[in-house]
Formats: structure tokens, sequence, C-alpha cells
């Protein structure tokens, strides 16, 4: 069945000590709500966080992985790199990999089925610019990213699948698309969803908003009823701030 989840993308911020300090303050949070808790540090700090989060119920994800098992990819990390540390989830797909590394779309279908046949879950972002919103193409544009990032798995490799939603307009910029855009995207991807794979399929399947979620928006957005929950930026670097989202369920 579907869960609700509230996953922290810390981008490229946090050395070890800011690392260390964070996590400190993670832990000493209280969760209220039953949502599933990630944080995803930067590459260097991975192993540090899993250790450091073993015993409490704050998942470590990793932000990005390469398409290859391994070879001449200078730079890169593999899905096995992440699972010999303990990792067992990816995001993929984020709009800044996509804008500023040109992750294509194929590409992207190639890492999700390196990451499912690794067994580590994924992530899957997408979302649309504000010049398609304001075109009305919005829908196409979110309907052809989960069609050719998505749409080649079988049925049942769903269940080690997460989307997020995340308009590209709403990310980093303290703009939030409004909790009913959220739900009508929601509802969108989940029709879209079930039109290919059938409804049982569609309604398993979390699918989180991203894009300037804050303490004080959070429970209007996560009250909507696609709304699984939040893939959740600058608010993930504060701690009580990332539990006051966390709880806002
Ligand atoms: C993100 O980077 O996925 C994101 C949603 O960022 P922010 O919450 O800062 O908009």
């Amino acid at each position: 069945m579907r869960k609700n989840i509230v996953a922290g993308n810390w981008k490229m911020n946090n050395g070890l000590i800011q690392t260390k300090t964070l996590i400190t303050e993670l832990k000493q949070q209280k969760q209220t709500s039953d949502a599933e808790v990630m944080i995803a540090p930067s590459f260097t700090n991975l192993w540090h966080a899993f250790e450091e989060t073993r015993q409490y119920p704050i998942e470590v994800v990793a932000q990005n992985m390469h398409f290859s098992d391994d070879g001449a990819y200078t730079g890169e990390i593999s899905a096995g790199m992440l699972k010999s540390i303990g990792i067992s989830t990816v995001i993929l797909g984020h709009s800044e990999r996509r804008t500023y590394y040109n992750e294509t779309d194929e590409a992207l279908a190639k890492k999700v089925d390196t990451a499912l046949s690794q067994e580590i879950r994924v992530i899957f972002c997408f979302g649309e610019e504000l010049a398609d919103r304001k075109s009305g193409k919005h829908e196409s544009i979110v309907e052809n990213q989960i069609k050719k990032g998505l749409f080649h798995l079988k049925a049942d490799a769903f269940k080690d699948v997460i989307l997020a939603y995340e308009p590209v307009w709403a990310i980093g910029t303290g703009e939030t698309a409004s909790p009913e855009q959220a739900q009508d995207m929601h509802a969108f991807i989940r029709k879209t969803l079930a039109n290919k794979y059938g409804q049982e399929v569609a309604n398993s399947v979390s699918i989180l908003y991203g894009g300037s979620v804050k303490p004080n928006n959070a429970k209007e957005i996560f009250s909507k009823t696609d709304v699984d929950g939040g893939l959740i930026g600058g608010a993930a670097l504060n701690a009580e701030d990332f539990y006051a989202i966390v709880n806002a369920f």
C-alpha cells in the first residue's frame, strides 16, 4: 500500500561537520506522524549518515547514481557502491540534474533499470517548467517524462518506485504550487499510471510533491487526497523545520 513519505534532499550542502550536527539535531526531534522519513546527504557523507541513523527511523538515500554497473566513468558513483554502504533508495531525475547535467529521459530510464536490478528503490522526479504551465502543456510534459522514464517497466516494478512531482518553477523559489494545483497534477499522474498499469498499481504508488514545501504550507498540501508526502529541499537543512513538515500529516 502507498505510504506517506517525507524526503529531505540536502543537495550540495553540508560538509562532514555540518552533517554530524544536522543529524544530531534530527535525532532529537520527535516524530508524531506515520511518515517514512528519508534524508539525502551528499555522496561523501552517506556512510557517516547511514551509520549514525541506524537505530532511528530515518532512511539515508542517495541523490543520484550512474547507469553503468562499473567502468571508466570518472567521478561517478554506481548502484553497487551505494548498496555496499547500505543505501537502498536513490533519487533520480531531479530537475537540477536534468537541467545542469543534461540528464535525458533515455539516460534516466537506464538509471531506473540499473537501480531496480540492484534492488535499490527509486524516487523518480519530474515536473514542468513555468513556460509549460503558462502555455497549458504541463500535463503533457509530465506524462511524457513518466512514460519515457518508467513505462518500459513491468507493473510489479512499481512496488519499488516512488514518484516526485516537482514543478521546476516552484523549486527553491519560495513559490509553491497551490494545494489544488498539486492535487490536480497528482490525480492526473495517478490516472496516467492507471491507464497503463491498472487502478491497483496506481493506488499503490506514493506520489510526493516537491517545490518550496515549508512548515507553514505542508499541512494543506499533504491534506490533498493524491499527495502522499514531499520531497523537501531548503527546509530539509533545518531539523525543526524538517520535522514540522514530517509531522504535518
Ligand atoms: C528540491 O530540491 O527537490 C526542492 C523541492 O527544493 P525546495 O524545497 O527548496 O524548493
